[in-house]
């Protein structure tokens, strides 16, 4: 059924579009009530409005504290307008009926991720603000509420086509939008209080997602999915969610996931300290990466690890793509690239590759992101943990064998260690000279991560006309966990490899690090294990 609006109440923080909106209504003989600063914004428009203070009889006080926390506004929205006793006592108490409450909050996300101290971000806790929107959408069946600038133009176009009235449709809808507006800012306040408090972890829950994409389907045709933001300012920033789409068709489910095990992994390399990192990703797993002096270097290098998995992959870049690297890129079969940035001359040849998505990131995510909650459903409920940021480092390693490794085969080790966290378990890892040349992953046992890993190097090289074990000979090993027996070291070292990192801690190390010392091979523990699953 349709309702007519009479009566407004608009109390906002964000004004933006405010005056336009309000001088439809005002136009359409909608009586405007308003707080403070709104009812300043609305006179500067030479629009007639009452003061919330003088319609309730009482002054906004306690610095804002109370505003529109008043029976007169709150009668008003709850009221059943067809139910007699409520009409009576309504008119009792001189409650007028408010029939449209268009409110967005105090910006309280924004005040915390500015980093403003504890005070102002307590200050920023809207109280009468959701009071009204909580109130104005359990009534909908009576009361329209607006409670973001994006609905202002459905909200119009409704009141437009139909006498300035509002159909039911509309209003359940915008009131289930409400209290979602409302849990998300109740999960930031949330968060902010544990991390105050010292209690983020284990967590109270306190995630809101905003709908950001219906997809088209999930991991399979058959599944429906849906890709969600997290705006309760536990996502961190930079990531693939915030990522802007230059180009390119839609994301599907596959897309964003495997998007986003490319971009953490060339999220681990600093373009400061490292240089530039590529990677390719295939099925969540990494089947390329590689630093280089350029761009374009990393990609090649990367590329080079393993082209025939590479085919229809997932790049990422921890630099901005150049020209050069456009190219590149654009000799590759791929779904998605996504970079920090891009040049308008590589922007020029990645625009030829239509069905190239495009994602730009602004930058890489700060170091502290990482450190936000990881999600995973279980049947019934749900697994939290908080992310992975071990890293390793040639001071905090243990050489375990005979032989300590070179400064060459250091550098190597600490790259595949940090591969090789993003890489599914059980994970072996090949590396020489700053890139991936043989990857095991997702293996049920580590003797057989070892032994494929070995073996897709080798196959690789051949189909490349490099010489038998030319790739292996002389790597390096990462193993995302110990080994529990001497086999898996023993194929890596009969694939050549001459040095390993492994976090050690098996029962049977001692047989592990003698294998390791009858070969000459040097290893090193990181004392901790990467499981990734
Ligand atoms: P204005 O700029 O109009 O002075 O204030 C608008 C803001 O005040 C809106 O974000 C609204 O949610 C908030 N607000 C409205 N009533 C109250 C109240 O009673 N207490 C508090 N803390 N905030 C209110």
């Amino acid at each position: 059924t349709m309702v007519r609006v009479r009566r407004a109440l608009l109390s906002v923080s964000d004004k933006t579009s405010l005056v336009g909106m309000a001088t439809y209504l005002s136009e359409n003989g909608v009586e405007l009530l308003s707080t403070g600063g709104t009812a300043a914004a609305l006179r500067a428009a030479d629009l007639p409005v009452v003061d919330v203070a003088d319609y309730t009889g009482f002054p906004e006080m306690l610095d804002g504290r109370v505003k529109t926390l008043h029976p007169k506004v709150h009668g008003g929205l709850l009221g059943i307008r067809d139910s007699a006793d409520h009409v009576d006592a309504m008119a009792a108490a001189d409650i007028l009926p408010i029939d449209l409450v268009i409110v967005n909050l105090y910006p309280f996300g924004e005040t915390v991720a500015r980093g403003a101290p504890w005070a102002e971000c307590v200050e920023n806790v809207d109280i009468g603000g959701p009071a009204m929107v909580r109130a104005a959408a359990k009534n909908h069946s009576h009361v329209t509420v607006v409670t973001d600038v994006s609905q202002y133009a459905a909200v119009m176009n409704e009141l437009a086509d139909n006498d300035c009235s509002t159909g039911s449709r509309l209003r359940l809808r915008l009131a289930a939008e409400a209290y979602g507006a409302m849990a998300a800012y109740d999960a930031a306040v949330a968060r902010r209080f544990h991390q105050q408090a010292g209690t983020a972890f284990p967590p109270v829950v306190t995630w809101a997602g905003a709908l950001k994409q219906t997809l088209r389907y999930g991991e399979n045709p058959h599944q429906a999915a849906a890709f969600y933001a997290d705006v309760s300012g536990g996502g961190g920033s930079r990531g693939v969610a915030s990522a802007e789409q230059i180009q390119g068709k839609e994301l599907s489910y596959n897309n964003i996931s495997d998007t986003d095990a490319a971009w953490a992994l060339a999220a681990e390399f600093d373009p400061a300290t490292d240089g530039p990192a590529a990677v390719v990703v295939k099925h969540a797993n990494p089947c390329g990466v590689a630093t280089g002096e350029t761009a374009e270097a990393a990609f090649t290098r990367a590329l080079a690890c393993d082209p025939l998995s590479a085919f229809g992959g997932i790049i990422a870049l921890n630099v901005a793509v150049d020209k050069a690297a456009a190219e590149a890129i654009a000799g590759l079969f791929a779904e998605v690239l996504i970079a920090p940035d891009v040049s308008g001359a590589a922007a020029e040849v990645l625009a030829k590759k239509k069905n190239l998505r495009v994602l730009l990131t602004g930058g890489l995510p700060p170091r502290d992101a990482a450190a936000g909650l990881l999600l995973k459903s279980v049947s019934g409920g749900f697994l939290l943990q908080g992310a992975d940021t071990a890293v390793a480092s040639s001071a905090s390693v243990r050489v375990v064998t005979k032989r300590a490794p070179t400064d060459a085969e250091m550098r190597d080790l600490l790259f595949a260690n940090r591969i090789v966290k993003h890489v599914k378990s059980n994970a072996i890892l090949f590396a020489r000279d700053g890139r991936a040349v043989g990857t095991g992953a997702g293996q049920m046992s580590r003797v057989d991560a070892a032994r494929i890993a070995a073996w897709k190097a080798g196959e690789t090289g051949r189909e490349a006309g490099e010489a038998e074990g030319a790739r292996t000979a002389g790597s390096v090993v990462a193993s995302d966990a110990f080994f529990p027996f001497a086999d898996g070291l023993v194929a890596v070292a009969d694939a050549g490899a001459t040095a390993v990192i492994q976090p050690g801690g098996s029962k049977r190390d001692a047989e592990v690090i003698a294998a390791a010392d009858e070969r000459g091979m040097a290893m090193v523990f990181c004392d901790f294990r990467t499981f990734k699953h």
